[in-house]
């Protein structure tokens, strides 16, 4: 490839804080209101022009389950904003949904506004529309003295003690050269969806063809009639999942567009294309074979096309299927995951895999599995924590990455506070303070803590 290099240039440092949280997705969002609520001064940057990664950019319908069935698993900051989601959304929401923790439909325009005010009262500052593509390590390369950032006014410094990488996509481990991983053994990864908001649809009338034909919510019968008259392209046998905000607004995942690489701009331009083609296949189908959808109007689609797999952090602990499936917990759980091993296919001829724990079973995640190897001041909370590509499929839902963001941002307020690298802070003191400010960590981490679970 041809290369040019670029004159060196003097940037102005236009801040300098304690915590710099880059992404603004559930991981962020956790790490940045924790982080500035025990009193670091908390940047969070992110690119777009609000806050909410894949819930809002890529209106992803629905919050995955907040149980494992029987009780809360995610607590803390990720509850207290789903709660303060729906006192925001009106009347008939709130009816609808005020008892439910599991797959909560998503007003994205309401969740939009609930982060910016959280954020905000945290004491953090937030900075959108801002790009970070260049950080700045130590001599030794083993810290992160800050980022580059690039927006409307100009490009500038961003000094920082401790960062956190919740851009999804480990864009910042990446650019520290901390090691990672990419899809599976051949390079495979999980496909993208161009999610969408229908309006002018009939609840109702849905549910009645429901009852009447014997499909199932995710319409798998009439999916497979339109697929055997070539009204829809060949690929899942159903709809992932319709979540309704009102009797006639539907947010909508359905579909897949395949080969994306989420880290490489041209594919996301092309997967935006064919996304929003996608659509209006789907909706033809909805209008044509499904009651209730006749009149479906197009509200929205998602910014850009969702991505569920990219980079993966190889931390110093990396979480494997046997840990997901034997239910095991880690001196240094942070966190807990009850959410089901959920592998979207990478073909439209392949299957998606799915395993489930049993109901009331969760495993633990490790302080471990945020901390790039190699990197002192550096925690990757989110879709990119360290597991395999097994675990990855079930951890990457948006309550786990609150749950992973709130650990990330206390351990580096924590680490800041007591001048300690993020290895040299006490688990059990960073397990009492995030129990203490709502985290649920499993029995056995609060019996020893003392702390009823
Ligand atoms: C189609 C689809 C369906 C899904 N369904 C569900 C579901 O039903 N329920 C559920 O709970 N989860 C679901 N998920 C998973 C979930 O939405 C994501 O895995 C989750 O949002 C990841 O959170 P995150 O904070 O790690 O990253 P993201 O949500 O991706 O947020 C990352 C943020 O960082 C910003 N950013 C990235 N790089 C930079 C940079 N260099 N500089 C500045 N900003 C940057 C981005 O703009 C973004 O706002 C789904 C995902 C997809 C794609």
């Amino acid at each position: 490839m041809r290369t040019v290099t670029l004159p060196a240039q003097e940037v102005p440092v236009s801040r300098e804080v304690d915590v710099l949280v880059v992404g603004g997705g559930p991981a962020g969002i956790a790490a940045a209101i924790a982080a500035a609520r025990n009193g670091a001064k908390t940047l969070l940057v992110e690119q777009r022009g609000f806050l909410g990664g894949m819930g809002t950019v890529a209106l992803v319908p629905a919050f995955c389950p907040y149980t494992d069935g029987e009780k809360p698993v995610i607590r803390g900051i990720g509850l207290e904003l789903l709660e303060r989601m729906k006192q925001s959304c009106d009347a008939d929401y709130r009816r609808s949904y005020a008892d439910r923790l599991d797959w909560v439909p998503i007003d994205a325009e309401v969740l939009k506004r609930v982060y910016d005010d959280a954020v905000l009262e945290s004491g953090a500052e937030a900075l959108y529309h801002t790009f970070v593509g260049q950080i700045v390590m130590d001599e030794r390369g083993g810290k992160v003295e800050g980022a580059v950032v690039v927006n409307k006014t100009g490009r500038s410094f961003i000094a920082c003690g401790n960062v956190i990488d919740a851009t999804g996509d480990a864009d910042i481990a990446a650019l520290a050269g901390a090691p990672f991983q990419k899809g599976g053994e051949k390079g495979e990864l999980q496909p993208g969806t161009m999610c969408y908001v229908l309006a002018d649809v009939d609840r109702r009338q849905f549910d009645r063809y429901l009852k009447e034909s014997g499909d199932s919510g995710q319409i798998p019968k009439a999916v497979q009639a339109a697929q055997a008259a070539g009204d829809l392209p060949e690929g899942r046998k159903e709809v992932s999942g319709f979540a309704w905000i009102s009797e006639s607004l539907v947010g909508v995942n359905f579909g897949h567009v395949f080969g994306v690489d989420g880290t490489k701009a041209e594919d996301l331009t092309r997967g935006a294309i064919e996304g929003r083609k996608g659509v209006q296949t789907q909706i033809a189908f909805l209008r044509k074979y499904v009651p209730g959808f006749e009149k479906a109007h197009l509200v929205s689609t998602g910014e850009q096309l969702g991505i569920r797999e990219t980079r993966r952090i190889v931390g110093d602990y990396v979480l494997v299927q046997e840990d997901f499936l034997d239910m095991r917990g880690f001196e240094d759980d942070i966190a807990r995951n009850a959410y089901f091993i959920d592998i979207h296919m990478a073909t439209s001829k392949d299957q998606v895999t799915i395993r489930r724990l049993p109901q009331g079973k969760s495993h633990g995640v490790p302080y471990r599995s945020l901390l790039p190897v190699g990197i002192d001041n550096l925690w990757v909370a989110g879709r990119a924590a360290s597991s395999d590509r097994v675990v990855q499929g079930s951890l990457r839902v948006m309550p786990n990455c609150f749950a992973m963001g709130q650990a990330a941002g206390t351990a580096a307020y924590m680490a800041g506070a007591a001048g300690q690298t993020s290895r040299q802070v006490p688990v059990d003191r960073l397990q009492t303070l995030l129990v203490r400010q709502g985290a649920w960590l499993g029995e056995d981490v609060h019996r020893r803590l003392g702390v009823e679970a």
